[in-house]
């Protein structure tokens, strides 16, 4: 990409245009051949870098943000971190409404990027005017010329993907990719991405990530929201309780679904053999790799990119602590041996 000798003007050009890298130990003995598109690249090392700084982006186009406005969203995760890392830049006041569930440190995480953080009660209805939604929407009406990102249900998240994603990677393989696997949360990433590549090539396959205790795998076969899908797991970013606007569910072939243990030591086995540094759902889409292998679904001949949306410094105190691992019970009679290092 000739970037290492460049000089930028600010971290905002360095958005996007992340590396694909070919994967050769944890794909071994899987067929086919494999690329990871490693957004941890990106400055705020998250995917979320390019949906905060598209959508922010549109609203300037669109005259709805002048400086010192103020962003609005309701995230602790990924996407707040890279809003208020745009806000810096370009001028404006962020304010992300969290839930008291999220971790001290994500919070001071935040803070330091210089966001004003409204710490909301996790314990009550989403329609309740103490929730986080409710305090992000009376905000975003209270605050005169405020914008509201609401991912879940933005269409410029999925056009984040399709004007960026979607060509990376189509230029990168030269065309040649045959599938796409990818985690779906909001549904950007996988709906911007499969757009596009679809247009380019209608017989790219796209599989798309989800969680156990998540409604989206059952939503795509059946089109019919089951609440009985949904129930507590710890993978973050993945899978949803209710469905997002966000996601665009024609251009998805099928889903897959992971558990939390095993995409926690796919995450792990990433790190330990290919060298880079990735979040637990890099590991769940891993871990989707493994499982489609089983079914037979590719061929030795198959190009197959695999998203990795974060990285791994963000789960220090979960999935690369031996301590939360073994608390979780994620270190059983199979992975004994990672478990012989924990004296706590
Ligand atoms: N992985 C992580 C770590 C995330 O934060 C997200 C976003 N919620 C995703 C995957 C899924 O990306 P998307 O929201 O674009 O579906």
């Amino acid at each position: 990409m000739g970037q290492k000798n460049q000089v930028f003007d600010n971290v905002l050009d360095l958005v996007g245009n992340t590396p694909l890298i070919k994967l050769r130990k944890v794909v071994k003995n899987l067929k086919g051949n494999y690329y990871a598109k490693v957004e941890a690249f990106n400055p705020g090392h998250s995917s979320k870098d390019r949906i905060a700084l598209h959508i922010i982006e549109q609203a300037e186009k669109k005259g709805i943000l002048k400086p010192g406005d103020t962003i609005i969203e309701t995230t602790s995760g990924n996407t707040g971190f890279s809003i208020a890392m745009v806000s810096i830049i370009k001028g404006y006041e962020c304010i992300l409404a969290v839930s008291s569930k999220s971790s001290p440190d994500k919070i001071d995480m935040l803070k330091s990027m210089g966001a004003k953080v409204y710490v909301c009660p996790a314990h009550v209805s989403a329609d309740d005017p103490r929730s986080y939604y409710e305090v992000a929407k009376r905000l975003h009406q209270e605050i005169k010329g405020s914008v509201y990102i609401n991912q879940y249900f933005n269409e410029l998240n999925i056009n984040a993907h399709y004007a960026s994603t979607g060509p990376e990677i189509w230029q990168q393989t030269e065309g040649k990719i045959t599938h796409l696997v990818a985690c779906s949360g909001t549904g950007g990433t996988i709906s911007g991405t499969a757009r596009y590549l679809k247009e380019q090539n209608p017989n790219i396959k796209v599989l798309g990530v989800d969680a156990y205790g998540s409604v989206l795998k059952k939503f795509h076969e059946t089109k019919e929201f089951d609440e009985n899908e949904i129930y507590p797991y710890r993978i973050e970013g993945l899978g949803k309780n209710l469905i997002p606007g966000a996601t665009d569910f024609d251009v998805i072939d099928e889903f897959v679904k992971v558990t939390d243990q095993e995409s926690a030591h796919t995450a792990r086995e990433i790190s330990k053999t290919e060298g880079i540094f990735v979040g637990y759902t890099s590991g769940a889409a891993m871990q989707a790799v493994k499982q489609l292998n089983e079914d037979e679904k590719f061929n030795e001949d198959d190009l197959i990119v695999v998203m990795f949306p974060d990285h791994g410094s963000r789960y220090m105190s979960k999935i690369y602590s031996d301590k939360w691992m073994n608390e979780q019970g994620f270190f059983d009679s199979e992975n004994i041996e990672e478990a012989v290092g924990v004296q706590y």
